[in-house]
């Protein structure tokens, strides 16, 4: 699996022109390693805080084949910084996000999925992809 991702890696570097590097290659670790909710420059300062070697034009460039390429999701949340998070195994999740701590729920409702198929049916189309975010608060007691 991890020498599959790799070579699925170095093929999109190859199809975009691209030279495969230890730098890019430290862009998508840090990004297929985890399941956060980063923005660039947090995983730029990830990176750099292990102690690695990368620019930030690396990081940004690599980010943004990676998600033209479909091997990372990009989030607006409305904050005007697009977060990051890695979609190997494509678990489809939907997203909240509260707006007093900026914390980003995962979750997945099957009854919604339908719900949304069903709509769209019903109006003479099937769904393809979807972008479902829901912006929220803690509920005060
Ligand atoms: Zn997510």
């Amino acid at each position: 699996m991890a020498s599959n991702s790799k070579n699925i890696f170095k093929e999109i570097l190859k199809k975009e022109g691209l030279r495969y590097t230890q730098q890019r290659q430290l862009v998508w670790d840090e990004l297929k390693n985890s399941h956060d909710h980063r923005d660039a420059e947090n995983i730029y300062m990830c990176i750099r805080n292990n102690g690695l070697n990368v620019s930030r034009a690396t990081v940004y460039r690599t980010i943004d084949v990676l998600v033209k390429n479909r091997l990372v999701r990009k989030m607006d949340v409305g904050d005007g910084r697009n977060r990051f998070e890695p979609r190997l195994n494509d678990d489809h999740h939907d997203h909240m996000i509260c707006q007093n701590t900026g914390d980003i729920i995962e979750f997945f409702n099957e009854e919604l999925e339908i719900l949304q198929e069903k709509i769209a049916n019903d109006l003479g189309y099937t769904v393809v992809r979807h972008v479902h975010q829901l912006f929220v608060k803690p509920l005060t007691k």
